[in-house]
């Protein structure tokens, strides 16, 4: 039998083991997805089991996103960029480790926009997941994208770091200007961990009110928040953060196999999943 799992600390509430063990049921692959709960000091050994027979690759997940980097044969272009690797592939005695995040993001965007990428983005926050997000909207060429964030000099750093030759810039805005980049955004994204709780929003209820109408509202929780519910309210277009979650693993997926992962049955699994779990 093969074998994939989670690397990271804590792993218990993960989604994907019904996600990926759904993907290889439905096509008829004789291989298991586990969770592989590591401490940092045993990430070391960790790593090296998966250079053994039968070993698909891995998923990473906090805290060692970004510290297994060093402990790969390689790594893409794009992990580089974001500084994290979410998913390592096991090929030919090799360690190569990916970030599908920004790839899952952009699928996610894309089954709401018809495929189109909107010209202009607002993302909010500016940790690991906003990382993956701004990349992939550089990627996809999006002409205009700003960052804001509460600790200003995070986002600040973020939008210098990312902001290379030959892809579009970031620019980061402070707090205060939130609502005037609001009304210019056809995008926006809530990168920050606020949603995950009762009625919290990840800034004033007013944000919501100055998109334009034509305005996408992403959220990165899986959850139908309140931000998702005002937009509703406007009418406009809202995806939470399940078909990122799906779309990243559907990545990994086929960066194991070789196969097309069959989406509808990940997505089920995991809506399934993460509703017993609610
Ligand atoms: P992180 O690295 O800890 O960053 C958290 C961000 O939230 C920071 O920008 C932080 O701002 C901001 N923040 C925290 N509390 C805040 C508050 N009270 N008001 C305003 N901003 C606040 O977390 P992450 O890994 O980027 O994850 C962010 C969210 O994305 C989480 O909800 C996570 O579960 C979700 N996520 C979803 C997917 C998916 O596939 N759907 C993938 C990855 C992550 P400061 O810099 O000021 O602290």
């Amino acid at each position: 039998m093969l074998m994939s799992g989670l690397i990271g600390d804590p792993v218990a509430h993960s989604l994907s083991p019904s996600m990926h063990n759904a993907a290889f049921q439905a096509l008829g692959i004789d291989a298991r997805y586990e969770l592989w709960h590591t401490v940092t000091a045993d990430l070391l050994l960790r790593i090296a089991s998966l250079r053994a027979e039968g070993i698909l690759g891995a998923n990473v997940t906090v805290p060692h996103k970004g510290t297994v980097i060093p402990l790969l044969d390689d790594v893409s272009e794009t992990a580089r960029r974001i500084g994290s690797v979410n998913t390592v592939i096991a090929r030919d005695g090799r360690l190569l480790g990916d970030n599908t995040d920004a790839y899952g993001f952009g699928r996610a965007l894309g089954d709401v926009t018809g495929g189109t990428m909107p010209r202009s983005a607002l993302v909010v926050g500016a940790g690991g997941a906003s990382r993956a997000v701004l990349t992939s909207l550089q990627e996809a060429g999006v002409a205009d994208i700003w960052l804001v964030n509460r600790t200003p000099e995070r986002a600040e750093a973020l939008a210098a770091e990312l902001t290379e030759p030959g892809c579009p810039a970031i620019v980061a805005e402070p707090w205060s200007r939130l609502e005037e980049v609001a009304s210019s955004a056809r995008l926006v994204v809530n990168a920050t961990s606020i949603g995950w709780h009762g009625d919290d929003l990840p800034f004033g209820a007013g944000i919501i009110d100055a998109l334009p109408r034509d305005a996408v509202v992403m959220d990165l929780t899986y959850r139908l928040t309140a931000m998702l519910r005002l937009a509703s309210g406007r009418g406009l277009r809202t995806v939470d953060g399940l078909p990122m979650l799906i779309h990243q693993g559907g990545r990994a997926f086929e960066l194991w196999t070789g196969q097309n992962a069959p989406i509808e049955a990940m997505t089920q699994a995991v809506r399934e999943a993460y509703a017993a779990r609610a």
